[in-house]
């Protein structure tokens, strides 16, 4: 008999009833530390006073009104990260997928309001965008796609690094190239900047559009507010959700004015998209996390976590490859599959995320301690330990 939740997870035989900070605490009393943080999304970490109180203060005035009308809070958020940023406008959503839903109906409107005919979109190999058409159109991957055709069609696939490809893959059809400056889902395989780079000289003198999907490596994860500051450019449209919304569900796109140009009144919408108690904890997070200060203490905290890292593997090249990572969202790719690693992981009460290219992910909440950390890396230790016995 089908069991009453949709079987489409693989879930672990953990109930938590409780968060604090970077704990869990099981149904049985047990404390893990949680380097998963629901998948890089609690990013002020469990039951941030400033977060709880921003969401129970809106539910007790008001939840939700729809954007038929003016919402306060909105266009406050709207304000902050058109301030924060290179974007000129912002469109609120619920989760990344629709985020990506929203990119590509922006990139192929920019060309139809102007009467050109550009619809393709390049996209890379190893990518996650979500799980919508859109989304798995995008990433392309046959796990992700097979059995859901008819796909959207107009995308094409490459490989990370393939600069010839790109350059013949970009044609007069192109509108869009969409990539994550981090690969998340894929492994945590950073982008190297002169690879953004010559994809923004490719774009520039294309005339095609550049959306970055920071879903995963945004909202001051990798110690910069967003992943391609590093790099020196600004996308055309970003796709962002996670972390944003520090587990409410709570996503946005940004674009310039100009990418934007196509989506006059009636082009887009959403129910939900930026209701008020999602923009009240959007809110809270981002006056957090758009301070110097916390984006110094997760860069720090990142090169330390790097550090920790670097001596784990090298204790353990058995069980370990190599680690890899920006800022707070770090991979560790194993020699091992990365199921038992996780499995050992989750004895010594850590949880950490599994990833493509046989990777680890450590994700935690940005206000994670130096003292969580280590022990962190610790737990992974005595996990490799009992790997090896
Ligand atoms: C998680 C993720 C998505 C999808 O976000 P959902 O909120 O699960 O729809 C899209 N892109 C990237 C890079 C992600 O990590």
């Amino acid at each position: 008999m089908i069991p009453s939740i949709l079987p489409t997870y693989n879930r672990a035989p953990l109930t938590f009833v409780k968060g604090e900070g970077s704990w869990l605490v099981e149904a049985d009393g047990r404390r893990f530390l949680d380097m998963a943080a629901g998948i890089a999304v609690m990013s002020l970490g469990h039951g941030h006073p400033a977060v709880v109180s921003a969401l129970c203060n809106q539910a007790e005035n008001l939840w939700h009104t729809s954007n038929l009308y003016q919402i306060e809070g909105q266009q406050t958020l709207a304000d902050k990260l058109v301030a924060h940023t290179f974007a000129d406008t912002v469109f609120f959503t619920n989760s990344g997928t629709e985020s990506c839903e929203l990119a590509v109906k922006m990139a192929r409107k920019y060309f139809h309001a102007r009467g050109e005919d550009r619809t393709e979109i390049v996209a890379f190999n190893g990518s996650f965008h979500g799980r919508s058409s859109a989304g798995i159109a995008a990433a392309g991957s046959a796990k992700m796609t097979e059995g859901f055709g008819p796909l959207l069609p107009g995308f094409t696939h490459l490989d990370i690094g393939d600069h010839d490809g790109l350059r013949a893959a970009i044609t007069d059809n192109t509108c869009a190239v969409i990539v994550e400056p981090v690969l998340g889902e894929g492994g945590i395989i950073p982008v190297p900047e002169q690879c953004l780079k010559g994809l923004r000289d490719l774009c520039d003198a294309t005339g095609t559009l550049l959306v970055l999907d920071e879903v995963q490596c945004g909202v001051g994860r990798t110690g910069k507010l967003f992943a391609h500051e590093w790099s020196g450019i600004s996308p055309d449209i970003m796709m962002v959700a996670k972390g944003i919304g520090s587990g409410f569900p709570l996503g946005c796109v940004l674009a310039t004015e100009n990418a934007a140009s196509g989506m006059s009144a009636g082009t887009h919408g959403s129910t939900y998209g930026g209701n008020p108690l999602g923009c009240a904890v959007g809110n809270a997070v981002m006056d957090i996390i758009v301070q110097s200060d916390f984006l110094d203490d997760v860069e720090r905290k990142g090169t330390l976590l790097k550090t920790l890292l670097d001596d784990l593997v090298a204790k353990h090249s058995a069980v370990f490859e190599l680690a890899r990572g920006a800022g707070l969202m770090a991979g560790l790719k194993c020699r091992l599959p990365v199921g038992d690693v996780l499995s050992a992981s989750y004895a010594q009460e850590l949880l950490v995320v599994p990833a493509g290219d046989n990777t680890l992910r450590l994700l935690p909440a940005l206000t994670v301690t130096d003292t969580e950390l280590k022990d962190a890396v610790a737990r992974l230790d005595r996990a490799a330990v009992s790997l090896s016995a």
